[in-house]
């Protein structure tokens, strides 16, 4: 069993630099398409990137300083946009390649932003409510200069949800001196949240599975599916295969893994995880996150966090489809290998790219003040997101490169257009 998830993952990112892995395929993307080395240089790392430190007040009386980031990638297509990590995990590194994989999936999905991503390194899993209110208003006080609903729009990721961004986004209306819900997305309904916004990443997942599996000639009724990590992705994404037909054979979280190859009980496991996504601890027969990876499965979704498919284990992975539902859970070795093997990957920055999708639609709703229905969100999710996956997999087969290096080629082109019309390059 994994009993300490977080150790093992500082080690593999050690590793593995997810920043370099993005800019060499940033660099291959950009040469593919012809431009220069300028265009690499300017859009190899964020163009602003701020340190902060946050002294919260904990319960016991004590101050407690945590520091934060917020990476603002490239801002010439629109405001920058991107979610905020509350992990114990996070590095400067970290935020700045996440911020980048943002501003690819607007690109692919054609939103008119680029990408932005903050993180507090810390342990919500250790904190009170009261706590987790504070630290989140003092990011908020101390990154406010540099965010607004038309600079830089956060957003929930790992281990924060909507009442974090409810509390950030009353703490930035106070600041502001007005009601600003454009701020932030990802809140609740009640706040000029979106329908459909809590389960968007995952139906994302799930519509590029229904045309990946559409491409391998796989039905998804009885389909066998794996899926690492039970948070807001992994977990809405095992509940969705369920109800599709398909068989979801293994599940995991941060301490092991559950497997039954006629299919788990996704309704029970889902009644009694906890609010992060913890559930194996209830039961006895578990296996490990590594044993999971590798089941006999038709369809796999890394759902959890980066470098869980690398060149150690990408041999032994038994799926026809991989589908990132999480940032980065693939290294580019891996990535080879797979496609070697005539794996199908679906890249994180397509396949996850439901999340933003949505939240573009909650800020679109907030600007004009008039909020749509659950059924006119999902119709339009629908439509993005199987024309975008159309369009790699077309690029992918056109160019002949591989489904990551479509999606790079797809998600750089318009941001990199856009630094030309603006005279930047
Ligand atoms: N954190 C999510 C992501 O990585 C969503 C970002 C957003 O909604 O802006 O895609």
């Amino acid at each position: 069993m994994v009993a300490d998830k977080g150790k093992e993952n500082h080690q593999a990112s050690d590793q593995h630099d997810v920043l370099k892995s993005t800019q060499t395929v940033i660099h291959l993307a950009l040469d593919k398409l012809g431009y220069s080395q300028e265009v690499y240089e300017l859009l190899k790392e964020p163009v602003r990137m701020l340190t902060v430190k946050i002294p919260v007040r904990m319960d016991d009386g004590k101050v407690k300083v945590f520091t934060g980031y917020r990476a603002q990638h490239n801002d010439a297509v629109g405001p920058t946009k991107g979610g905020i990590r509350f992990h114990p995990n996070v590095t400067e590194k970290e935020v700045k390649a996440l911020s980048i994989w943002m501003s690819l999936k607007c690109g692919i999905v054609d939103l008119p932003y680029g990408g932005g991503k903050g993180g507090i390194i810390c342990d919500p899993r250790d904190m009170s409510f009261r706590e987790l209110e504070r630290l989140s208003r003092g990011y908020v006080r101390a990154i406010s200069q540099i965010v607004g609903p038309s600079k830089d729009i956060p957003a929930p990721d790992v281990f924060t949800n909507s009442q974090i961004m409810a509390w950030m986004m009353d703490e930035y209306s106070r600041i502001d001196e007005y009601n600003s819900p454009g701020f932030i997305t990802g809140k609740p309904l009640v706040l000029g949240g979106s329908h459909g916004r809590e389960t968007a990443t995952a139906k994302g997942v799930t519509i590029c599975i229904h045309e990946a599996a559409k491409k391998k000639g796989i039905k998804l009724k009885g389909a066998r599916v794996v899926v690492q990590g039970f948070g807001n992705a992994g977990s809405f994404l095992a509940k969705f295969m369920h109800d599709a037909g398909a068989k979801v054979i293994g599940i995991s979280d941060a301490y092991g893994g559950l497997h039954d190859k006629d299919g788990l009980d996704i309704d029970y496991l889902l009644d009694r995880r906890d609010s992060f996504g913890t559930v194996t601890k209830l039961f006895n027969n578990t296996i490990t996150n590594e044993e999971l990876l590798e089941l006999d499965c038709d369809i796999l979704v890394p759902a959890a966090i980066e470098n869980q498919i690398t060149e150690k284990n990408a041999h032994n992975i038994r799926a026809s489809i991989v589908v990132e539902a999480a940032n980065g859970p693939t290294t580019l070795e891996a990535t080879k290998i797979l496609t070697e093997r005539g794996i199908l990957l679906v890249p994180d920055v397509l396949a996850s790219s439901g999340g933003v999708t949505v939240s573009y639609f909650e800020w679109v709703q907030n600007n004009q003040g008039y909020y749509w229905s659950e059924e006119e969100v999902e119709e339009k999710l629908e439509k993005i997101l199987v024309s975008s996956f159309n369009n790699v997999y077309e690029t992918s087969q056109s160019r002949r490169v591989d489904m990551r290096l479509a999606a790079y080629m797809v998600g750089v082109r318009k941001m990199a257009e856009a630094c030309r019309f603006r005279g930047w390059i």
